[in-house]
């Protein structure tokens, strides 16, 4: 998984059926001492949390035997959406996530020569001809599932004619939509694919790594098979909507001729998240529309999102391997996800008391200079992490929250006459409430009892609230970003007559001015903290240690165990 392992097996994956067909395939020595998979993005838009499930897959299937591989490939076939910027978060999110290709980067870029050099072959077998008719009458002479095709008047030309027009195409003789190269397979066949597919269309558009070299491009369905022929993958691990291209990406690598091994195509149901919009062009629409501020806005299933927001890699990989692998598509709860991650985080986060509607607290009683110190382990369940000091001054800030006037019954947080604990602190008792003209609250005037120190007392009383808290010396000023799901419906894109633009949560991004300990003012960018109370955090990239800036990861009330009666 990473370069340490160094190709040891880390077989996480638990069984399915793709696993089971590599390992019969490998019992029985198909393929000799190889198993080869890759992960085949376009580097058009940011990987999501759908990606990550093929990555996860990819790679963990690759270390079923200890001489797996699985390379990384950039499928960049069509130089109009494609950009230098993809390939750069590509690998960042795929390197973040724990799975290293070693020196196996490819682009199928570097693939043209050897993709044209397979359609001369073709051409020559006399089975591609160069097509002139116009775009439309191609697709209206497909026909559809109830009609069969039409053969092209083209169809025929002879192997001569072919080879002298394609290499016209390539020189850049002819002009974009005059001509494209197809397969000559079978106008009548049932599946749509076989119907004499295009290899190569003209495209007089710069490449963002081939630049000017090529104005003809070829299309996925035939560089695709082939890239993983010339790579040697084994195992052409996809997702389901490419089942009917299985016949003719085989055609492809049979009628090319000469590989082995021959890359044997399975098919996977992709993921589908509920409140969530899982198609690249959508996401960059969001962008584009700055509905969201890019793609790595912590709102976004972009990998590079969940990671400003707060993941950790290891839950997008439980999270993988707890939903399995299917051949059916379906919707997966969200919340299956979220309880992975707070799952993790419990663990992983250390505990520190922030405020988020603050609310100003003098303690009457306590002088003016004066200060108090505790220390306070920074997780409860991990001594050995160490602990933090808090600072009790007589002036202390809480949540605005924490105090009612007229409190209902089973009130145990502060109102005037009731004591509280303060976390890791001592008693504090409420006396009145500071208003100001208009009835605003300014501030709670309270005392504390000296003889509470550590939280109890020893005359025995008890109280039954715990509230956070800092002191103003603790406490920096810090922007606090409080995310919520982007969807306000579980389908957005399944709404008929409606746009997944018109499911967009109007409050999914609340900023507010908080107040943070100083020592998490200076945790550097990406650090992940559970405000006590209130839910996971983790610094933005935008914090600085005079303004820190924290991104609420998630809250720490978990649905899914509701869900899955777990509670
Ligand atoms: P596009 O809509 O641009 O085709 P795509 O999401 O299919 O986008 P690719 O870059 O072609 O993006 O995907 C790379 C790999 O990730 C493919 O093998 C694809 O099958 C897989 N993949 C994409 N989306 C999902 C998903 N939601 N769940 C699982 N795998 C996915
Ligand atoms: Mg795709």
């Amino acid at each position: 998984m990473t370069a340490e392992n160094d190709r040891e097996p880390v077989a996480t994956t638990p069984p399915n059926f793709i696993a089971e067909i590599i390992d019969d395939d490998l019992a029985s020595a198909k393929n000799g001492a190889r198993l080869q998979t890759r992960f085949p993005p376009e580097p058009n838009g940011f990987l999501h949390v759908g990606h990550a499930k093929s990555i996860c897959l990819n790679f963990t299937l690759a270390s079923r035997a200890a001489f797996g591989l699985c390379n990384l490939r950039l499928d960049d076939t069509n130089p109009v959406a494609e950009d230098d910027v993809f390939v750069k978060s590509i690998q960042e999110d795929v390197r973040w996530l724990g799975f290293d290709w070693d020196d196996r980067l490819y682009f199928a870029s570097d693939y043209f020569e050897r993709i044209y050099a397979a359609a001369v072959t073709l051409v020559t077998k006399g089975l591609a001809y160069v097509d002139s008719q116009t775009t439309e009458e191609i697709r209206e002479n497909r026909g559809n599932f109830y009609k069969v095709g039409v053969e092209s008047p083209y169809r025929n030309r002879s192997v001569e004619e072919n080879l002298e027009l394609l290499e016209r195409m390539r020189s850049g003789a002819v002009k974009e939509g005059e001509a494209v190269l197809r397969a000559k397979i079978d106008m009548a066949h049932q599946n749509m694919n076989m119907r004499d597919p295009l290899l190569y269309r003209i495209r007089h558009a710069e490449h963002h790594r081939t630049g000017n070299t090529w104005c003809i491009y070829p299309m996925y369905d035939f560089a695709h098979p082939l890239s993983d022929a010339f790579e040697g993958v084994t195992h052409s691990i996809c997702t389901l909507e490419f089942e009917d291209h299985r016949v003719l990406s085989d055609w492809f690598i049979e009628n090319v001729g000469g590989f082995t091994p021959v890359p044997r195509q399975i098919e996977f149901a992709r993921l589908n998240l509920t409140y969530t919009v899982l198609s690249k062009r959508k996401l960059q629409q969001l962008v584009n529309e700055h509905h969201v501020l890019g793609w790595d806005d912590p709102r976004m299933p972009t990998i590079a999102g969940m990671r400003r927001r707060g993941y950790l890699p290891e839950s997008l990989r439980a999270f993988a391997e707890r939903i399995g692998v299917a051949r059916r598509d379906s919707m997966v709860d969200v919340a299956l996800l979220e309880h992975q991650l707070r799952e993790d985080l419990n663990a992983h986060a250390n505990r520190t008391m922030a405020l988020v509607k603050p609310l100003r607290v003098v303690i009457e009683n306590f002088p003016e200079d004066a200060q108090e110190e505790f220390e306070v382990p920074v997780h409860p369940e991990y001594p050995e992490r160490g602990s933090r000091r808090v600072t009790l001054t007589r002036e202390i800030f809480i949540e605005e929250d924490d105090y009612l006037e007229d409190p209902p019954k089973k009130w145990f947080r502060l109102t005037p006459g009731q004591e509280v604990r303060l976390r890791s602190a001592c008693f504090l008792r409420c006396e009145r409430a500071v208003r100001d003209e208009n009835g605003k609250l300014i501030e709670l005037r309270c005392t504390w009892d000296p003889a509470s120190k550590g939280g109890s007392t020893t005359d025995g009383r008890k109280v039954k609230g715990t509230l956070h808290w800092l002191s103003k010396k603790d406490a920096v000023a810090a922007q606090i970003r409080l995310y919520d799901r982007l969807f306000t419906e579980e389908d957005p894109e399944g709404q008929e007559n409606k746009s997944f633009l018109d499911f967009i949560n109007p409050n999914s991004l609340e900023e507010v001015t908080g107040w943070v300990h100083r020592d998490l003012a200076q945790s550097p960018a990406g650090t992940r903290v559970q405000f006590e109370r209130l839910g996971y955090f983790c610094v933005d990239v935008e914090s600085t240690p005079e303004r820190p800036v924290l991104n609420r990861t998630i809250g720490l009330r978990d649905s899914w165990s509701k869900i899955a009666g777990k509670d």
